[in-house]
Protein backbone atom coordinates (compact mmCIF):
# COMPACT_ATOMS: atom_id res chain seq x y z
CA UNK A 1 0.00 0.00 0.00
CA UNK A 2 1.52 3.14 -1.02
CA UNK A 3 2.20 5.81 2.02
CA UNK A 4 -0.14 8.56 0.76
CA UNK A 5 -3.63 6.61 0.88
CA UNK A 6 -2.45 4.93 3.61
CA UNK A 7 -1.92 7.81 5.41
CA UNK A 8 -5.32 9.32 4.86
CA UNK A 9 -6.70 5.99 6.27
CA UNK A 10 -4.71 6.43 9.71
CA UNK A 11 -5.34 10.35 9.80
CA UNK A 12 -8.95 9.64 9.47
CA UNK A 13 -9.38 8.43 12.37
CA UNK A 14 -9.52 10.74 15.60
CA UNK A 15 -7.52 10.12 18.49
CA UNK A 16 -6.85 11.50 22.00
CA UNK A 17 -4.88 10.13 24.96
CA UNK A 18 -6.59 6.76 26.59
CA UNK A 19 -9.22 7.23 23.70
CA UNK A 20 -7.36 5.76 20.78
CA UNK A 21 -9.68 2.88 19.66
CA UNK A 22 -10.50 3.93 16.42
CA UNK A 23 -6.79 4.36 15.70
CA UNK A 24 -6.23 1.00 16.87
CA UNK A 25 -8.94 -0.45 14.98
CA UNK A 26 -7.92 0.94 11.88
CA UNK A 27 -4.25 -0.49 11.89
CA UNK A 28 -5.61 -3.56 13.08
CA UNK A 29 -7.74 -3.93 9.85
CA UNK A 30 -4.89 -3.02 7.59
CA UNK A 31 -2.58 -5.62 9.24
CA UNK A 32 -5.24 -8.06 8.74
CA UNK A 33 -5.98 -6.92 5.34
CA UNK A 34 -1.93 -7.61 4.53
CA UNK A 35 -1.50 -10.70 7.22
CA UNK A 36 0.94 -9.19 9.06
CA UNK A 37 0.35 -10.73 12.82
CA UNK A 38 -0.40 -8.51 15.84
CA UNK A 39 -1.73 -9.61 19.61
CA UNK A 40 -2.05 -6.41 22.25
CA UNK A 41 -0.68 -6.35 25.81
CA UNK A 42 -2.84 -5.86 28.92
CA UNK A 43 -2.64 -1.85 28.60
CA UNK A 44 -3.87 -2.34 24.84
CA UNK A 45 -0.75 -1.49 23.26
CA UNK A 46 -0.37 -3.45 20.00
CA UNK A 47 2.25 -5.40 19.14
CA UNK A 48 2.81 -6.50 15.41
CA UNK A 49 5.39 -8.11 13.32
CA UNK A 50 5.54 -10.90 15.57
CA UNK A 51 3.52 -13.26 17.27
CA UNK A 52 4.59 -13.22 20.40
CA UNK A 53 6.96 -10.94 22.79
CA UNK A 54 10.02 -12.73 23.03
CA UNK A 55 10.71 -12.72 19.08
CA UNK A 56 11.00 -8.83 19.42
CA UNK A 57 14.08 -9.65 20.69
CA UNK A 58 16.25 -10.48 17.52
CA UNK A 59 14.18 -7.66 15.55
CA UNK A 60 14.79 -3.85 15.32
CA UNK A 61 11.10 -2.24 16.82
CA UNK A 62 9.62 0.75 15.73
CA UNK A 63 7.61 2.79 18.15
CA UNK A 64 5.08 4.86 17.60
CA UNK A 65 2.10 6.35 19.77
CA UNK A 66 -1.34 6.41 18.53
CA UNK A 67 -2.85 9.42 21.05
CA UNK A 68 -2.24 13.28 20.23
CA UNK A 69 -3.11 16.01 22.73
CA UNK A 70 -7.26 16.09 23.03
CA UNK A 71 -9.62 15.73 25.86
CA UNK A 72 -12.34 13.24 26.78
CA UNK A 73 -16.23 14.86 28.18
CA UNK A 74 -16.46 14.36 32.24
CA UNK A 75 -20.14 14.95 32.27
CA UNK A 76 -21.35 12.31 30.06
CA UNK A 77 -24.26 10.20 31.44
CA UNK A 78 -23.30 6.66 32.03
CA UNK A 79 -26.22 4.71 30.41
CA UNK A 80 -28.84 7.13 29.11
CA UNK A 81 -27.15 10.50 28.59
CA UNK A 82 -29.22 13.79 28.90
CA UNK A 83 -29.11 16.14 26.67
CA UNK A 84 -27.02 18.89 27.20
CA UNK A 85 -25.35 22.23 25.47
CA UNK A 86 -22.59 22.46 27.87
CA UNK A 87 -20.20 19.86 28.59
CA UNK A 88 -16.93 19.59 30.88
CA UNK A 89 -13.83 17.78 30.18
CA UNK A 90 -10.40 17.17 30.78
CA UNK A 91 -7.68 17.82 27.93
CA UNK A 92 -4.88 15.98 28.36
CA UNK A 93 -1.03 16.56 26.62
CA UNK A 94 0.75 19.68 25.29
CA UNK A 95 -0.97 22.96 24.97
CA UNK A 96 -1.29 26.56 25.16
CA UNK A 97 -3.63 27.49 27.96
CA UNK A 98 -4.56 30.92 25.62
CA UNK A 99 -5.20 29.27 22.43
CA UNK A 100 -7.64 26.49 24.10
CA UNK A 101 -9.96 29.06 25.40
CA UNK A 102 -12.38 30.11 22.28
CA UNK A 103 -10.70 27.49 20.13
CA UNK A 104 -13.65 25.55 17.86
CA UNK A 105 -13.53 21.71 19.06
CA UNK A 106 -15.05 18.32 17.53
CA UNK A 107 -16.37 15.61 20.11
CA UNK A 108 -16.03 12.34 18.73
CA UNK A 109 -19.21 10.68 20.33
CA UNK A 110 -18.72 6.83 19.86
CA UNK A 111 -22.31 4.98 18.85
CA UNK A 112 -23.69 3.07 21.36
CA UNK A 113 -23.44 -0.18 19.75
CA UNK A 114 -19.58 0.23 19.67
CA UNK A 115 -17.39 -1.97 21.58
CA UNK A 116 -15.84 -0.27 24.85
CA UNK A 117 -12.18 0.11 25.18
CA UNK A 118 -11.76 -2.18 28.17
CA UNK A 119 -13.91 -5.18 25.67
CA UNK A 120 -11.51 -3.92 22.85
CA UNK A 121 -8.52 -4.51 25.29
CA UNK A 122 -10.53 -8.07 26.89
CA UNK A 123 -11.51 -9.26 23.28
CA UNK A 124 -15.14 -8.98 24.25
CA UNK A 125 -17.75 -7.51 21.89
CA UNK A 126 -16.14 -9.39 18.81
CA UNK A 127 -19.94 -10.07 17.52
CA UNK A 128 -20.32 -6.64 16.64
CA UNK A 129 -18.59 -4.95 14.01
CA UNK A 130 -15.31 -3.77 13.66
CA UNK A 131 -15.16 -0.46 14.94
CA UNK A 132 -14.91 2.03 11.56
CA UNK A 133 -16.59 5.16 11.60
CA UNK A 134 -19.17 4.44 14.53
CA UNK A 135 -18.83 8.05 15.79
CA UNK A 136 -20.72 10.99 15.54
CA UNK A 137 -19.30 14.29 15.27
CA UNK A 138 -20.61 17.38 17.70
CA UNK A 139 -19.07 20.69 17.46
CA UNK A 140 -18.31 23.62 19.91
CA UNK A 141 -16.67 26.30 21.80
CA UNK A 142 -13.84 25.87 24.60
CA UNK A 143 -15.57 28.69 26.58
CA UNK A 144 -13.89 28.28 29.80
CA UNK A 145 -9.61 26.52 30.22
CA UNK A 146 -7.95 26.33 33.51
CA UNK A 147 -4.78 24.38 35.10
CA UNK A 148 -6.40 21.91 37.95
CA UNK A 149 -4.07 20.36 40.38
CA UNK A 150 -5.67 16.69 39.05
CA UNK A 151 -3.07 13.87 38.28
CA UNK A 152 -0.42 15.85 38.94
CA UNK A 153 -1.30 19.21 37.21
CA UNK A 154 -1.38 17.36 33.93
CA UNK A 155 -4.99 17.89 33.33
CA UNK A 156 -6.60 20.86 32.19
CA UNK A 157 -10.61 21.52 32.45
CA UNK A 158 -12.46 22.82 30.14
CA UNK A 159 -15.84 24.13 29.84
CA UNK A 160 -17.35 23.18 26.12
CA UNK A 161 -20.43 25.13 24.75
CA UNK A 162 -22.01 22.95 21.74
CA UNK A 163 -23.48 25.03 18.98
CA UNK A 164 -26.64 22.90 19.73
CA UNK A 165 -28.12 20.50 22.66
CA UNK A 166 -26.63 17.00 22.02
CA UNK A 167 -26.32 13.66 24.26
CA UNK A 168 -23.22 12.65 24.52
CA UNK A 169 -22.10 9.41 26.35
CA UNK A 170 -19.06 8.34 28.48
CA UNK A 171 -16.31 8.03 26.03
CA UNK A 172 -16.57 10.65 24.08
CA UNK A 173 -13.84 12.94 23.64
CA UNK A 174 -12.17 15.42 21.42
CA UNK A 175 -9.93 17.55 19.75
CA UNK A 176 -9.92 20.90 17.69
CA UNK A 177 -11.60 21.03 15.08
CA UNK A 178 -9.04 20.64 11.65
CA UNK A 179 -9.77 18.15 8.72
CA UNK A 180 -8.50 14.74 9.10
CA UNK A 181 -6.29 14.64 6.18
CA UNK A 182 -5.76 17.19 3.34
CA UNK A 183 -2.86 17.15 0.70
CA UNK A 184 -1.99 20.41 -0.96
CA UNK A 185 1.28 20.08 -2.94
CA UNK A 186 4.13 18.12 -0.34
CA UNK A 187 1.88 19.15 2.69
CA UNK A 188 -0.27 16.99 4.58
CA UNK A 189 -2.54 18.82 6.43
CA UNK A 190 -3.90 17.10 9.21
CA UNK A 191 -5.66 17.55 12.79
CA UNK A 192 -2.69 15.27 14.48
CA UNK A 193 0.51 14.13 12.53
CA UNK A 194 2.22 13.85 15.87
CA UNK A 195 2.08 10.76 15.86
CA UNK A 196 -0.60 9.64 13.57
CA UNK A 197 2.64 9.77 11.14
CA UNK A 198 5.09 7.28 12.85
CA UNK A 199 2.23 5.32 13.06
CA UNK A 200 1.95 4.86 8.66
CA UNK A 201 5.67 4.78 8.77
CA UNK A 202 5.35 1.72 11.01
CA UNK A 203 3.13 0.19 9.22
CA UNK A 204 4.41 0.78 5.65
CA UNK A 205 8.21 -0.34 7.02
CA UNK A 206 5.95 -3.37 8.17
CA UNK A 207 4.53 -4.39 4.76
CA UNK A 208 7.65 -3.81 3.18
CA UNK A 209 10.02 -5.94 5.50
CA UNK A 210 7.57 -8.97 6.47
CA UNK A 211 9.08 -10.95 8.95
CA UNK A 212 12.05 -8.50 9.51
CA UNK A 213 10.84 -5.51 11.06
CA UNK A 214 7.92 -5.34 14.53
CA UNK A 215 6.34 -2.48 15.60
CA UNK A 216 4.95 -1.46 18.91
CA UNK A 217 1.85 1.18 18.71
CA UNK A 218 1.31 2.88 22.26
CA UNK A 219 -1.49 4.52 23.85
CA UNK A 220 -1.50 7.63 25.66
CA UNK A 221 2.02 8.57 24.90
CA UNK A 222 1.45 12.83 25.36
CA UNK A 223 1.02 12.57 29.16
CA UNK A 224 4.24 11.08 29.70
CA UNK A 225 5.01 7.89 27.85
CA UNK A 226 1.98 5.98 29.79
CA UNK A 227 1.36 3.01 27.47
CA UNK A 228 5.26 2.74 26.52
CA UNK A 229 5.82 2.84 30.50
CA UNK A 230 3.38 0.00 30.81
CA UNK A 231 5.10 -1.95 27.96
CA UNK A 232 8.40 -1.99 29.95
CA UNK A 233 6.85 -2.21 33.24
CA UNK A 234 4.97 -5.66 31.95
CA UNK A 235 8.20 -6.89 30.41
CA UNK A 236 6.92 -7.20 26.94
CA UNK A 237 9.79 -4.70 26.45
CA UNK A 238 12.81 -5.51 27.78
CA UNK A 239 16.62 -4.45 28.29
CA UNK A 240 18.80 -5.23 25.17
CA UNK A 241 15.92 -4.78 23.08
CA UNK A 242 16.47 -2.39 20.14
CA UNK A 243 14.12 0.42 19.34
CA UNK A 244 13.47 3.56 17.75
CA UNK A 245 10.80 5.86 18.45
CA UNK A 246 8.98 7.29 15.10
CA UNK A 247 7.88 10.84 15.65
CA UNK A 248 6.64 14.13 14.17
CA UNK A 249 9.00 16.68 15.80
CA UNK A 250 8.39 20.35 15.89
CA UNK A 251 11.01 22.14 13.02
CA UNK A 252 14.29 23.37 14.40
CA UNK A 253 16.61 25.57 12.71
CA UNK A 254 18.30 22.50 12.63
CA UNK A 255 15.59 19.83 11.65
CA UNK A 256 14.29 21.34 8.47
CA UNK A 257 10.77 20.49 6.75
CA UNK A 258 10.52 19.09 3.46
CA UNK A 259 14.55 18.15 3.38
CA UNK A 260 14.10 14.53 4.49
CA UNK A 261 13.64 12.30 8.02
CA UNK A 262 15.96 13.47 11.06
CA UNK A 263 17.73 10.53 12.68
CA UNK A 264 17.82 11.89 15.85
CA UNK A 265 20.71 11.87 17.87
CA UNK A 266 18.82 12.70 21.25
CA UNK A 267 15.39 14.78 22.68
CA UNK A 268 14.65 17.01 25.12
CA UNK A 269 15.58 14.87 28.00
CA UNK A 270 18.45 12.55 26.79
CA UNK A 271 20.66 11.36 24.13
CA UNK A 272 20.33 8.07 22.35
CA UNK A 273 21.98 5.20 22.28
CA UNK A 274 25.33 5.81 19.96
CA UNK A 275 25.81 2.54 18.54
CA UNK A 276 22.38 1.79 17.38
CA UNK A 277 22.77 5.69 15.94
CA UNK A 278 25.98 5.01 14.57
CA UNK A 279 24.25 2.23 12.58
CA UNK A 280 21.37 3.73 11.61
CA UNK A 281 23.55 6.91 9.76
CA UNK A 282 25.68 4.07 7.92
CA UNK A 283 22.76 3.32 6.83
CA UNK A 284 20.90 6.46 5.59
CA UNK A 285 24.48 7.14 3.89
CA UNK A 286 24.56 3.67 1.96
CA UNK A 287 20.79 4.65 0.77
CA UNK A 288 21.85 8.05 -0.04
CA UNK A 289 24.45 7.12 -2.39
CA UNK A 290 22.31 4.43 -3.73
CA UNK A 291 18.60 5.63 -4.18
CA UNK A 292 18.24 8.90 -6.20
CA UNK A 293 15.95 11.27 -4.08
CA UNK A 294 16.57 9.89 -0.57
CA UNK A 295 18.10 12.54 1.35
CA UNK A 296 18.59 12.40 5.20
CA UNK A 297 19.22 14.86 8.41
CA UNK A 298 20.37 14.03 11.30
CA UNK A 299 20.26 15.95 14.44
CA UNK A 300 19.44 16.66 18.01
CA UNK A 301 15.95 17.54 17.98
CA UNK A 302 14.80 18.91 21.91
CA UNK A 303 11.82 20.42 21.02
CA UNK A 304 10.01 17.22 22.96
CA UNK A 305 10.89 14.39 24.92
CA UNK A 306 10.23 10.86 23.26
CA UNK A 307 9.81 7.19 24.15
CA UNK A 308 13.09 6.21 23.37
CA UNK A 309 14.21 8.07 26.24
CA UNK A 310 11.64 6.18 28.80
CA UNK A 311 12.54 3.09 27.09
CA UNK A 312 16.48 3.65 27.57
CA UNK A 313 15.99 4.22 30.92
CA UNK A 314 14.60 1.02 31.48
CA UNK A 315 17.74 -0.34 29.26
CA UNK A 316 16.30 -0.80 26.02
CA UNK A 317 18.96 0.06 23.02
CA UNK A 318 17.00 2.92 21.83
CA UNK A 319 17.31 5.85 19.05
CA UNK A 320 14.68 8.14 17.39
CA UNK A 321 13.79 9.03 13.80
CA UNK A 322 11.60 11.91 13.51
CA UNK A 323 9.90 14.02 10.27
CA UNK A 324 9.53 17.65 10.80
CA UNK A 325 6.64 19.03 11.98
CA UNK A 326 5.03 22.39 11.59
CA UNK A 327 2.63 24.00 14.01
CA UNK A 328 3.58 21.03 16.78
CA UNK A 329 0.64 20.19 19.05
CA UNK A 330 -1.75 22.50 16.85
CA UNK A 331 0.47 25.28 18.44
CA UNK A 332 -0.16 28.13 16.27
CA UNK A 333 1.51 31.92 16.40
CA UNK A 334 -1.65 33.28 17.37
CA UNK A 335 -4.30 30.51 17.59
CA UNK A 336 -4.64 26.78 17.34
CA UNK A 337 -3.25 25.63 13.85
CA UNK A 338 -3.30 22.52 11.86
CA UNK A 339 -0.62 20.07 11.97
CA UNK A 340 1.52 20.08 8.64
CA UNK A 341 4.09 17.60 7.94
CA UNK A 342 5.74 16.96 4.35
CA UNK A 343 4.51 13.58 2.41
CA UNK A 344 8.21 13.34 1.02
CA UNK A 345 9.61 13.31 4.55
CA UNK A 346 7.27 10.63 5.33
CA UNK A 347 8.11 8.68 2.09
CA UNK A 348 11.90 8.82 3.05
CA UNK A 349 11.25 8.24 6.48
CA UNK A 350 9.30 4.53 5.38
CA UNK A 351 12.34 4.25 2.97
CA UNK A 352 14.63 4.32 5.45
CA UNK A 353 13.29 2.46 8.21
CA UNK A 354 12.70 -0.63 5.77
CA UNK A 355 16.01 -0.27 4.69
CA UNK A 356 17.21 -0.39 8.50
CA UNK A 357 15.16 -3.16 9.25
CA UNK A 358 16.61 -5.45 6.45
CA UNK A 359 19.97 -5.01 7.56
CA UNK A 360 19.64 -4.82 11.14
CA UNK A 361 22.14 -6.88 13.14
CA UNK A 362 21.66 -6.71 17.14
CA UNK A 363 25.57 -6.50 17.51
CA UNK A 364 27.39 -4.56 19.97
CA UNK A 365 28.40 -1.92 18.36
CA UNK A 366 31.06 -0.13 21.17
CA UNK A 367 32.88 -3.28 20.71
CA UNK A 368 33.09 -3.44 16.82
CA UNK A 369 33.99 0.82 17.18
CA UNK A 370 36.90 -0.59 20.18
CA UNK A 371 38.31 -3.44 17.66
CA UNK A 372 38.62 -0.54 14.84
CA UNK A 373 40.37 1.89 16.91
CA UNK A 374 42.56 -0.79 18.35
CA UNK A 375 43.94 -1.68 15.23
CA UNK A 376 45.41 1.97 14.82
CA UNK A 377 47.12 1.43 18.06
CA UNK A 378 48.73 -1.80 17.19
CA UNK A 379 49.50 -0.45 14.07
CA UNK A 380 50.79 3.06 15.43
CA UNK A 381 52.32 2.66 18.89
CA UNK A 382 55.76 1.82 17.74
CA UNK A 383 56.07 5.76 16.83
CA UNK A 384 55.23 7.02 20.66
ZN1 LIG B 1 3.22 15.05 21.00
Amino acid sequence: MKTVPLAQRIFSQPTAPFCEKFVLAEIKSVLREKRIPFFEDRAGNLIAGVRRAQELRSRIIFMAHMDHPGFRVTTAGRRRPRESQVVQAHWFGGCDLKQLKGARVVIYNPISTAPTTQEIRRGSGKDRPELGRDFEEIRGTISKAARTSLYGGRVVKLTISLRRPAQVNEEAFGGFDFVPFQKVGDQIRTRAADDLAGVVIALGTLMDQRGKAAAIFTRAEEVGFVGCLAALEEGVLKPGMHLVSLEASRVLPQARFGEGPVLRIGDRSSLFDSGLSTQMWQTAERLAKRKRGFTYQRALMDGGSTEATAAKLYGVIASGLAVPLKNYHNIGAKRAAIEIISARDMEGARTFCAHLAKSFRPLDFDDELRIRIQKNYKLLKELL
